[in-house]
């Protein structure tokens, strides 16, 4: 049996960050995942590193985009019919959450950790070798049409004066920067300091290959293996149990699996994500993703190709994957960009896992000795993972927290 002071449950983005950053603090530290690092959720995002981000995504306000969606017409969102009255409550509160003024109390309740978010992982990718994924050309969100750019006023204003970059562009200044997008759309922002990644796992791997020059320990195991054995917790892995006094559970969407049968059951709901990636026409090429803000997909250039990803799945975690948003979203991403044949047999997918009020869970689990949360980061767990590493390794280590945890609480949830 091997003992450490830390025990971390899931080796995201997320988990692998915070296991680099207690082990940086001098702890000793066991990683624990059933596959390898940055396989879950966080091998397929688009790779966008937000700085920037202002308003989270919000329930539909208008109702003909609400009926597209209703009628499985829209290419930005999908539901399996049979999982919305489950999903209804969270729902629900998605829907109070998207309020305007409650946008904007999310995002300044959010804007400490998304400030430190590009800076945590310049930090991250020196030390671990990893500059050569990192790209620091920001990214384009692109409007066809003048009515959803007007949309974004409040928005930008709103960046303003926080004093986020961002460049609004007609569209040929837009295709000064992308030069094979096609005149398709009219307007377009582009958000400066954002920074994008061209591989987002091998990203993580070299985070979790850091962690292990400085002494950390990867195993595999199952992490519903976890139980008291007083005074600590337990964990079987496919190298012998491990016992240490401080457990973080970073499973992203798998946490309830964990959590339900201990007794801690927080509102996670998952919204499903698909990608593929194509190969580019002829010298078609993308320096930074883009946003196709009507159609709701990206286009993200990676090491395997165009990575085409989706917006929202409504649909239990495990139900079979259904991409039929590719079918509703690929005449427009080819009327935008050449996309040429796709580079692997079928999508990818994967879950995001999102709390309603779209901020994530950071901090001691209610009511449990030792058990720290850091999960349902939603649309931006790449983003904020290392910010969460830095945040709950210093509140773990009795160091004064760079940021007021307090709104990343589960007791949020608890009334
Ligand atoms: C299509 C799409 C696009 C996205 N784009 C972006 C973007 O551009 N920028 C951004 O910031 N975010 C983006 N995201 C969100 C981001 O990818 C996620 O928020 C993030 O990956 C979550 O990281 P995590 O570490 O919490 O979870 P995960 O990466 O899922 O890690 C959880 C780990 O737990 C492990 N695990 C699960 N169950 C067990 C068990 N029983 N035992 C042991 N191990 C277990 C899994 O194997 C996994 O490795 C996107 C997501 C999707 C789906």
């Amino acid at each position: 049996m091997a003992r450490t002071d830390v025990i971390v449950l899931g080796a995201g983005i997320v988990g692998t960050s915070i296991a680099l950053y207690l082990a940086k603090r001098g702890l000793s530290v066991a990683l624990v995942d059933r596959g390898g690092p940055g396989e879950g959720t966080s091998y397929g995002n688009t790779g966008i590193i937000e700085g920037n981000t202002i308003f989270p995504q919000a329930f539909p306000s208008d109702w003909t985009a609400l009926l597209r969606i209703a009628l499985k017409r829209a290419p930005e969102a999908n539901y399996h019919l049979k999982f919305l009255p489950t999903v209804a409550p969270w729902l629900a509160a998605f829907r109070a959450a998207s309020r305007p003024e409650r946008l904007v109390e999310t995002a300044q309740l959010m804007r400490p950790l998304f400030a430190r978010a590009v800076a945590e992982h310049e930090a991250l990718c020196a030390e671990a070798g990893a500059e050569r994924y990192l790209r620091r050309n920001g990214w384009l969100k692109l409007y066809r049409g003048d009515k959803s750019f007007a949309g974004q006023a409040r928005e930008l204003e709103f960046a303003s004066h926080l004093g986020i970059a961002n460049v609004p562009l007609e569209g040929e200044a837009a295709r000064a920067l992308e030069p094979s997008l096609n005149p398709v759309f009219r307007h377009a922002v582009h958000w400066s300091g954002a920074v994008s990644v061209s591989n987002p796992l091998a990203l993580t791997r070299a985070y979790a290959a850091r962690f292990a020059a400085l002494g950390g320990i990867s195993l595999n195991g199952d992490a519903r293996t976890l139980h008291r054995a007083a005074p600590h917790w337990r964990i079987y892995s496919a190298g012998g149990s491990v016992d240490a006094g401080d457990v973080v559970i970073a499973l992203g969407p798998w946490a309830p699996d964990l959590l339900t049968p201990l007794g801690i059951k927080l509102p996670l709901a998952v919204k499903r994500g698909y990608h593929r990636h194509y190969r580019a026409r002829g010298n078609a090429a993308l320096s930074r993703p883009v946003l196709d803000a009507e159609n709701g997909y990206c286009l993200a250039p990676m090491e395997q190709g165009i990575r085409l990803t989706t917006g929202a799945e409504f649909a239990a975690r495990d139900a079979p994957p259904t991409p039929v948003q590719f079918r509703r979203l690929l005449p427009a991403a080819r009327e935008l960009f050449a996309l040429g044949e796709p580079a692997e047999p079928a999508p990818w997918l994967g879950a995001r896992p999102c709390f309603a009020d779209s901020r994530p869970v950071i901090g001691r689990a209610p009511g449990s000795r030792g058990l720290w949360l850091a999960y349902g980061h939603g649309h931006w767990g790449l983003t904020l993972g290392p910010a969460t590493g830095r945040l709950i390794a210093e509140m773990m280590t009795g160091t004064a927290p760079f940021c007021d945890p307090r709104p990343y609480s589960a007791d949020r949830f608890m009334h």
